[in-house]
């Protein structure tokens, strides 16, 4: 079993061996591999990515 992945949205653990038959979805950003519950949510990253990575940086 693969470890689980994080959805820096909303929190939930998203299985990345899932993600073509559960829903959810994946966006990289950076270099680096995100995974989310569904677009919902990954649609709000792609808007904002630092604002879910860097939440207390984009306050300023
Ligand atoms: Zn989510």
């Amino acid at each position: 079993m693969a470890a689980l992945e994080k959805d820096p949205v909303c929190g939930k653990e998203v299985d990345p061996d899932a993600v073509l038959t559960s829903g959810a979805t994946r966006f990289s950003h950076e270099g680096k591999r995100y995974y989310f519950c569904g677009l919902l949510c990954r649609n709000k990253f792609v808007a904002n990515p630092e604002g879910y990575l860097n939440p207390e940086q984009a306050k300023t």
